[in-house]
């Protein structure tokens, strides 16, 4: 039987931690805002803005939310973040993604002020990771790193195989474990033997979005399995990319969707915000 890992705890115990540190940076009179910008009514979207105001509310930290209609022109979506950019009050800044095909996304994402972007997208908050120097990390795999470390599983020497190449999962997944001085590879649409390569992980990162399709010829048995997808199946039940009926029985650990991933990316979203008050960037 395999350790499962638990999201839904660990993401508690890190709130909890939070919390209690908010408390803390208030009583030296430090606080701070977090402004939620969402554009259009996304119901995805809007589930994800409203799970990040409840945890600011339960951590006692600020949100200001900024609800812009579906036409919103960039220049408008511009103009507010520079206006947050230049309130000192707003400590982080977020804005909710996918912005309206009409916006360039990655203009709002340079247009946010690196010392107040807690989601870790921006150029130099990336090139930071990437060069092992202070910045915000992105706040799923920065999650996943704790999932392991908070589960007592070792990182350093491990064969760690991520595969998914996406900028905010993938890519940034695969620096945080070298960083931690696990042995990377990284596995994408184009990569030739999968399953092979899969299955020589120690630590397999799954972040491949499509449902279940990681099965039992992919993990070599021992390994600790991390599913980073998220999907709704016919039936309207959450899976991810992992088949985890077929997995858990190889795996030493592995985490669950729900329950897993999911939960860990708004504690590190909050854990970044923390960090911006109390004036430590990353
Ligand atoms: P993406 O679609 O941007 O990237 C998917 C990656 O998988 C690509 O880099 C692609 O090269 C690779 N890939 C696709 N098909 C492949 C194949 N057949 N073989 C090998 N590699 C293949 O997705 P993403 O944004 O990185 O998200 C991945 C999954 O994680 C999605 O299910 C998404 O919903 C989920 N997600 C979850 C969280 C969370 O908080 N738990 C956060 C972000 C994303």
């Amino acid at each position: 039987m395999a350790q499962l890992i638990d999201g839904k705890k660990i993401s508690q115990e890190i709130k909890d931690e939070l919390k209690e540190r908010v408390a803390k940076l208030k009583e030296q009179g430090r606080t701070g805002a977090l402004a939620v910008i969402q554009v259009g009514t996304d119901p995805a979207s809007s589930v994800y803005v409203r799970n990040k105001k409840n945890a600011c509310a339960y951590i006692g930290i600020e949100s200001l939310s900024y609800e812009l209609p579906e036409e919103t022109t960039q220049q408008e979506l511009l103009a507010l973040i520079e206006k947050l950019n230049e309130d000192d009050h707003v400590r982080g800044i977020l804005v909710q993604l996918p912005v309206p095909a009409h916006i360039d996304e990655n203009a709002i994402i340079r247009a946010i002020r690196p010392d107040k972007d807690v989601d870790g997208f921006h150029p130099q908050s990336v090139g930071a990771m990437t060069i092992g120097q202070k910045g915000f990390l992105p706040c799923t795999p920065a999650g996943i790193i704790q999932l392991l470390k908070r589960s007592g599983i070792e990182i350093a020497g491990k064969h760690c195989v991520v595969i998914g190449r996406s900028n905010i999962v993938g890519k940034p997944m695969a620096l945080l474990l070298l960083r931690e001085n696990g042995t990377v590879t990284i596995a994408h649409s184009r990569t030739q033997n999968l399953k092979e390569l899969c299955r020589q992980a120690d630590i397999l990162v799954v972040a491949i979005g499509k449902p279940r399709f990681i099965g039992a010829d992919y993990i070599k048995e021992g390994a600790v399995v991390i599913d980073v997808g998220i999907h709704r199946n016919e039936n309207n039940k959450l899976c991810g990319d992992v088949n985890f009926e077929e997995a858990e029985p190889l795996a030493s650990a592995i985490t669950p969707v729900p329950g897993g991933v999911g939960p860990m990316t708004i504690a590190m979203l909050m854990n970044n915000c923390v960090e911006s008050i109390a004036g430590i960037e990353g």
